[in-house]
């Protein structure tokens, strides 16, 4: 867990590494996704954008949670992005923003280019786990630990399972 204070020494808003604890969005509604649309990155292709929007269904399929997705980052509450900067054994992380409040106000989501060396799935299926297990953080989860869920800290599986979709039901409708 990382957090900070901004540049003045006031706190306006505090940075945190997604994974340990559930957060919930300040804002109500549609949660809205900026992806950036292309990298020069090795491995990048257009496939990714592919598998984000595969990623976005399969979160909604619960019907608990609304996504669009949206062109410009300035809109967005969520910002993915494609990075060379992570180590293999970590191909993803999300950095949460938080009111004093403790309520999400933005994320910004980077992603490994280059899937994962992992042997759960295909290249393709383990970076649609990374996807998806991220925009999990983003939408405030933290990590499970049942085998069965996308968001245990070292997934076995490669989908959003009913495991990930239950706590995602209980997280929104959490006061
Ligand atoms: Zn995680």
């Amino acid at each position: 867990m990382v957090t900070h204070d901004g540049s003045t020494g006031k706190t306006v808003e505090s940075a945190v590494t997604a994974g340990s604890l559930s957060y919930r969005w300040a804002r109500h509604g549609t949660i809205r996704v900026y992806v950036q649309q292309s990298s020069p990155l090795p491995g990048w292709t257009p496939r990714h954008l592919t598998l984000v929007d595969e990623a976005v269904k399969a979160w909604m399929s619960s019907d608990d949670v609304r996504i669009e997705l949206v062109s410009w980052p300035i809109d967005a509450d969520v910002r993915l992005y494609w990075t060379d900067r992570l180590p293999a054994s970590n191909p993803g992380v999300t950095m949460l923003y938080r009111n004093p409040a403790g309520r999400l106000t933005h994320a910004d989501v980077f992603i490994a280019a280059q899937p994962a060396p992992w042997n759960t799935g295909t290249p393709d299926r383990v970076l649609y786990a990374t996807i998806a297990h991220e925009l999990g953080h983003a939408l405030g989860l933290p990590h499970d630990p049942s085998p069965d869920a996308l968001m245990h800290p070292s997934p076995l599986v490669t989908a959003v399972t009913a495991v990930d979709l239950t706590k995602l039901r209980v997280l929104m409708q959490r006061p």
